[in-house]
């Protein structure tokens, strides 16, 4: 301040402002996709590598804080962007409190332009929910319920280390029905050691005597440093037979579609209108946000992925630093194998080739002439007036297809 010609020391107190992304975001005029994680379960199973914890019970509500300020700021720095779907996953949402999951509702509503129509799921255990939770789920707009079911034998569910039996699953679904939810669906898991092709039937009639709308069936894969990958090493338990699970896929393909769900994506199965929409917009390598500890998103210029952690990932939200902390700058090499790669995943609608032209200025079966000459000479690709898509012959060995395309 100057004073009579006089300068005054001037005390400058830093402010502080927070930093939410270290570069620019690019809006997505569509809307997003929100993904928001919780990475907290009761009891990690073995199999598990998801960035979830177990025993971190009194970090839940400081967790909550942080993840509203964070979607706050995030929307706020978007200009409160529109947002077509949210995918509530973990771990284990429904460990929250209801207070705790009405504070993010209420964030989310006033931090984004959620679309009327938006579809809403929530990730839940049937271990974790009774009608009250799923009540309270469908009063905050919560419309569509992924339960992890994994199997339908007792003897399974005890490998899996899961927390639930299998009554519990069908009175979450009969709890789910009884409050309004009329979208479900219901994760399961094969290829289990030593699993009969018995078993796996059981465990399917029985999923789909619960009559949900989407299906998710995966293959008990051996992922480092989990339980099960010790229990392998040390030959406690033998590793996933592949010809096993092959069979056991094609088993699921046959019961399903005969049920009349659409087998729409390698490891989905849908009731016809039902969809995943969230899913449907990481598969069309559409842009989506996510928010909550070791979340990725994607603008389509780049990827990026939060601290892992909780709780640095709280301590960063509260000390106003950002939890971004990394970033990849996508190539347009990169963006169309990516495209190719999660577009053929979709096994009807595969890759538009008119999307992917208005998107990279040229059509997919030029730019990958000789990729696509030889997947189709081997059987395993199909070339449409409008689309390219994977032949059934290629569903058991897609992984081979994609790194094509790298
Ligand atoms: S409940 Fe799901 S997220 Fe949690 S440890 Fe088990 S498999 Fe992982």
């Amino acid at each position: 301040m100057k004073v009579g010609g006089q300068v005054d020391s001037v005390k400058v107190i830093p402010v502080k402002v927070p930093q939410v992304f270290p570069f620019p975001v690019q809006p997505a005029p569509q809307g997003w996709g929100l993904y928001l994680h919780i990475p907290f379960c009761e009891r990690k199973c073995p199999y598990c590598d998801f960035n979830t914890y177990a025993g971190l019970e009194e970090m839940y509500e400081r967790y909550v804080s942080a993840l509203v300020k964070e979607i706050r700021r995030v929307g706020d720095v978007l200009g409160r962007p529109v947002v077509r779907t949210i995918f509530l996953g973990g771990g284990t949402p429904t460990v929250l409190s209801p207070q705790g999951l009405e504070a993010l509702f209420r964030a989310l509503n006033d931090a984004f332009a959620v679309q009327p129509n938006a579809e809403i799921t929530c990730e839940a255990n049937p271990g974790t929910v009774d009608r009250s939770r799923f009540q309270v789920l469908h009063e905050l707009g919560v419309n569509r319920l992924s339960l992890g079911a994994q199997s339908f034998v007792s003897e399974e569910l005890r490998f899996l280390g899961r927390i639930h039996d299998v009554r519990d699953i069908q009175q979450a679904v009969d709890a789910a029905r009884s409050v309004g939810f009329e979208n479900v669906n219901l994760d399961l898991i094969y290829g289990l050691p030593g699993q009969s092709p018995h078993a796996w039937r059981v465990s399917l009639q029985r999923a789909l005597a619960c009559q949900p709308t989407h299906i998710s069936c995966y293959a008990l894969t051996v992922e480092e440093k989990t339980s099960l990958a010790r229990w392998v090493a040390n030959g406690r338990v033998p590793p996933p037979d592949e010809d096993l699970q092959a069979e056991l896929y094609m088993m699921a393909q046959d019961i399903l579609e005969e049920a009349g769900y659409v087998h729409y994506e390698i490891s989905n199965w849908a009731r016809p209108g039902r969809m995943c929409q969230h899913n449907l917009i990481y598969w069309r390598n559409e842009p989506f946000l996510g928010l909550g500890a070791g979340a990725h998103a994607c603008d389509l210029r780049r990827r990026w992925w939060l601290e892992r952690a909780p709780h640095i990932y709280i301590r960063r939200v509260i000390g106003d630093e950002t939890t971004v902390v990394g970033w990849e700058e996508l190539s347009s090499q990169t963006a169309m194998a990516e495209t190719m790669m999660l577009g053929l995943r979709l096994l009807q609608e595969g890759v538009s080739r008119s999307r992917f032209a208005k998107q990279f200025g040229v059509d997919p079966v030029v730019y990958y002439r000789s990729v696509v000459a030889r997947l189709q000479a081997w059987g395993l690709l199909e070339v449409l007036p409008d689309r390219l898509r994977l032949t059934p012959r290629a569903y058991t060995v897609a992984n081979r297809v994609f790194v094509e395309f790298l």
